[in-house]
């Protein structure tokens, strides 16, 4: 699989699909120990983003990130669009190369992973989206200095930050909203991690659709 703008827009339809299904249990999620309102912010971003590429999708994975950074900015609300946007256009402009390869892919997850962390100054253990990408960006570094492919690393990537997300369960919250609640943000798991690991999950599965 060529990761290509097909694939970026792939990942972007999957990830719409994937959020709007998932959409009550992030609500859930971040009614525990947020606002409750990631999961509908997150579902009305990602509906947007997929409607912007279909009705003109860009022709390089620089472009597709570039549509989608801008669109959650202005359409997600809370702490999670400007997160999520900032992870976008810092993972847009670490596209030098197209298609990318597996050490273009660590790249970009590091260039996320920096732009969470200069927008929310997050460090990593504090139950936030930080313990998702952080070990995702790990992971597929990792990967790429063994010499797998972008679609292999992409996998790396999102098995890391599915259990890095569930490792916030036990954390005890230290920055954001839940961090108000002090102990008593333990034992849930951090809605921003957990839909972090949904949308790299389905990074990895459209560059794996069709090996
Ligand atoms: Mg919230």
């Amino acid at each position: 699989m060529i990761l290509d703008a097909d694939w970026a827009i792939r990942w972007m339809m999957a990830a719409r699909q994937e959020v709007a299904a998932q959409r009550d249990y992030l609500i859930d999620l971040d009614r525990r120990i947020g606002d409750g309102d990631h999961g509908e912010n997150l579902d009305r971003g990602f509906c947007r983003v997929g409607a912007v590429l279909e009705a003109d999708p860009p022709s390089s994975v620089q472009g597709v990130l570039t549509v989608v950074a801008k669109t959650l900015m202005s359409t997600v609300g809370g702490a999670a669009g400007p997160l999520y946007g900032t992870a976008f256009l810092r993972a847009a402009k670490s596209c030098a190369v197209e298609p990318l390869t597996g050490a273009g892919v660590a790249d970009l997850i590091a260039a996320a992973l920096e732009g969470i962390q200069a927008r929310g100054k997050a460090e990593r253990g504090e139950k936030t989206m930080v313990d998702a990408w952080g070990p995702a960006a790990d992971a597929a570094r990792a990967a790429a200095d063994a010499g797998l492919d972008g679609p292999a690393v992409l996998r790396a990537a999102a098995d890391a930050a599915e259990e890095g997300a569930r490792a916030t369960e036990p954390m005890k919250a230290t920055k954001g909203r839940a961090s108000y609640l002090g102990e008593r943000s333990i034992g849930h798991l951090d809605p921003g991690s957990a839909s972090s690991a949904m949308i790299l999950v389905q990074a990895a599965r459209a560059a794996e659709e069709h090996r």
